[in-house]
């Protein structure tokens, strides 16, 4: 065991509760869950240049042809913000709104906000730099941009069977922003974000044990040990969860929410394609269907497991960790992490078919010859989505390690 002398040294993990010893970088991930806990010491400035380099790319990818379209001699072109732009035209102003803040306006936020983190680290003054570093945190859940390029691909390979798809600048600067993006999202998760702070605090004896066995609660965004007593976090001011361990019905409750919006979903047809006068809606499972009719087979299987298999499957799953953490799970604590990981994980994905949703609409408009538009599914789908993401989050997976047998 050994001893914590400053603040810094010691980070409670989010995961499972164990208090984590890192000076030195020791441990960098937590000892017991392996949860990524700090990083090696990067450059800053080689994080900023990629900071500046994905922003500048956000103007092409906005305002350059992000594809175009033509099918006998008729066609059109249409720009990245059109794929949000035509849906609220067409009276899906929530979808219009949801895909403009997951694929343009939050990783914008995201990359300014981490570019202003890293000009102000370790400044004095640094009020407004806790305020931002907890905002990065939670906006970083909500960006979509790499789902969206991988939906836009996907539209792109259901027209070319019957429509010439000219590829803009727009899309080669937008996967270039989607990359940048990528790397500035995982070296900011090993920036030191914090000012050097000498607050000495007497953890020694307890590294490698549970905060809450010692009425320390570890803070969500900086993993800073606090008090029990303490609301906010001291370094961060994030508000804090309670050494109790949070209940699972809102878990329930949000799972129970997103299954309800599934029904819609699967039922109601996600999108209606106009071709010579005659409309036909079409669901999430009959475009699976047509995908796999006209040869598509690889994507008829990602469509499929997207938007069915994955959204079902993570309702189930969440459901099934909450109704055992009720239960004694510390027996298997590690598995039961593992599993909830790979299922908040992959859960944003299935929000491929809205993305290809919003890019045909976009695209295809050509009045009688074809035209394709939003079906009421396209929202509700998008809500089970956000639902299950939020019961995810909701879900406290620091009882896992707890032996409910012995409380
Ligand atoms: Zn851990
Ligand atoms: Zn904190």
């Amino acid at each position: 065991m050994r001893e914590a002398s400053n603040a810094e040294d010691v980070r409670v993990c989010p995961d499972c509760d164990q208090i984590n010893w890192v000076s030195g970088r020791t441990s960098i991930r937590c000892k017991r869950c392996g949860h990524l806990l700090g990083g090696h010491p990067l450059s800053a400035q080689h994080t900023l240049a990629l900071i500046i380099a994905a922003l500048i790319l956000l103007i092409p990818a906005t305002e350059m042809t992000f594809v175009g379209y033509r099918v006998s001699g008729q066609g059109q072109q249409i720009t990245l913000l059109d794929s949000s732009l035509t849906l609220s035209a067409f009276h899906e102003q929530w979808l219009a709104i949801v895909v403009l803040l997951s694929v343009v306006i939050l990783p914008a936020l995201f990359l300014l906000a981490s570019g202003v983190i890293l000009i102000w680290h370790n400044r004095t003054h640094y009020k407004m730099g806790r305020w931002l570093v907890r905002a990065v945190k939670y906006i970083r859940v909500w960006m979509m941009a790499d789902v969206f390029l991988i939906g836009a691909l996907i539209s792109f390979i259901k027209l070319a069977g019957y429509a010439t798809i000219d590829f803009g600048f727009g899309v080669i600067a937008f996967a270039g922003f989607v990359t940048l993006l990528m790397m500035v999202v995982d070296r900011m998760k090993r920036h030191p974000l914090w000012p050097a702070d000498e607050r000495a605090v007497n953890y020694r004896a307890i590294v490698g044990e549970s905060a809450r066995q010692h009425q320390v609660v570890g803070c969500p965004v900086c993993y800073a040990a606090n008090p029990a007593h303490q609301t906010t976090c001291w370094r961060c001011n994030e508000p804090l969860w309670t050494v109790q361990f949070r209940r699972t019905s809102l878990t329930f409750a949000l799972l129970l929410a997103a299954a309800l919006m599934l029904i819609p979903a699967q039922v109601l047809p996600i999108m209606e394609t106009v071709a010579l006068g005659s409309t036909q809606p079409q669901t999430i499972v009959g475009g699976v269907l047509s995908l796999w009719q006209s040869g598509d087979i690889p994507i008829a299987i990602i469509v499929f497991v997207a938007s069915l298999v994955i959204p079902i499957a993570k309702i189930l799953i969440l459901a099934t960790l909450a109704i055992l953490a009720r239960q004694d799970t510390s027996k298997r604590p590690k598995s039961a992490l593992w599993l909830y990981r790979i299922t908040d994980w992959i859960g944003r994905w299935s929000m491929i078919d809205i993305f290809v949703v919003a890019v045909l609409v976009a695209l295809v408009r050509n009045g009688a010859l074809m035209s394709v538009y939003p079906g009421h599914a396209a929202i509700a789908f998008a809500s089970t989505v956000i639902l299950t993401m939020l019961a995810a989050m909701s879900f406290d997976t620091r009882q896992f390690w707890v032996r409910k047998s012995t409380e």
